[in-house]
């Protein structure tokens, strides 16, 4: 018996032109996005804006969130927000500082904020956000050298499915009248 690498299907030969990779690995970041996109649909299903985002340590989700800022009728309700809060109770310690938050969408400014004071060591988005994103779009808080802590980001992870679950509910809600 050989071990998989030795497989023909190519899919796990290195090649050259290949990014940089993370300890964690893209098909563990899929995993985990996947994950948040089935948030994000929760959210869909409930009428608020489809974000999802799930804390991981050790390869265990620990925190999990959707965007509930019309159920709660609070602005910081955002999916990270939620997410976090859930995974620093689960843990029993503000800092999340051996943990990667996976989130559908390009945090905010409040939730790159909070981001970066967890401590969480890594960050994975899906869809960029050319109009309210803080982490490469409109500003650059998780990675910025003047804050006491800086997050590794991995951006575009089932891009296409984040971006077009967000899509799908803007042109209902413009279907419906309601944006
Ligand atoms: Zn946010």
């Amino acid at each position: 018996m050989h071990d998989s690498t030795d497989n023909l299907d190519g899919d796990h030969m290195p090649h050259d032109d290949d990014p940089p990779r993370s300890d964690d690995g893209p098909r563990i970041d899929e995993r985990f996005m996947s994950a948040a996109l089935d948030l994000a649909q929760t959210a869909m299903d409930a009428d608020e804006v489809p974000v999802g985002a799930v804390v991981v340590r050790g390869g265990r989700v620990i925190g999990r969130g959707f965007n509930q800022r019309q159920t709660l009728h609070d602005p910081t309700a955002h999916a990270e927000m939620l997410a976090i809060t859930a995974a620093a109770e689960s843990v029993g310690d503000w800092r999340l500082d051996d943990c990667t938050l996976y989130v559908t969408l390009e945090p905010c400014a409040m939730c790159a904020g909070a981001i970066v004071l967890a401590r969480i060591r890594r960050l994975v988005y899906g869809a960029t956000d050319p109009k309210a994103g803080a982490c490469a779009s409109l500003y650059t808080i998780p990675t910025d050298p003047r804050l006491n802590h800086q997050v590794q980001v991995t951006c575009g992870i089932l891009e296409a499915p984040c971006s077009a679950i967000l899509k799908e509910f803007f042109a209902r809600q413009r279907a419906l009248g309601k944006k």
